[in-house]
């Protein structure tokens, strides 16, 4: 079991909440996955290795992955919502394509200090923060010269 499986169960703990071998293999598939993942990708990769598992307990467990601050989700364009790996993760932002749904990957150190700067001359304290800049990628833009 690796460190955020770990977690994951001890957060299942203490909401009083019973560890299932069902919500077992929902987040060990979620963890096998990187990049962002959709919850109708997750479930028919779970389906393909365990049809018994139902929608709504991968549902469910997803929800509670969120909660324990193991899964973030990227965006919510339309029905478009796409979730990643957040423990032990790096931290990045999004380009979001309003198209193709497509998550590029950004992140830029002076963006990062600015944030901070303007929290601070808030007496604001960040404990997180998400950064999602929507637009058409590439592809989607209408140029056609590829
Ligand atoms: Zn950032
Ligand atoms: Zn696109
Ligand atoms: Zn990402």
């Amino acid at each position: 079991m690796n460190r955020a499986a770990e977690y994951f169960t001890r957060f299942i703990k203490q909401k009083n909440l019973r560890m299932t071998k069902q919500r077992e293999i929902v987040v060990r598939v979620f963890l096998g996955k990187e990049g962002h993942l959709g919850i109708d990708e997750l479930y028919s990769l779970v389906k393909k290795k365990y049809p018994e598992i139902g929608y709504a307990t991968v549902w469910r467990t997803l929800n509670l992955l969120k909660e324990a601050k193991i899964a973030s989700e990227v965006s919510f364009t339309g029905k478009k919502r796409k979730y990643e790996h957040l423990f032990d993760h790096k931290h990045h932002d999004h380009l979001i394509c309003l198209k193709c749904g497509r998550c590029i990957e950004i992140v830029n150190p002076k963006i990062e200090q600015l944030q901070e700067k303007l929290a601070r001359q808030h007496g604001f304290k960040i404990r997180s923060h998400r950064l999602e800049i929507f637009g058409f990628c590439l592809r989607c833009s209408g140029d056609k010269n590829e």
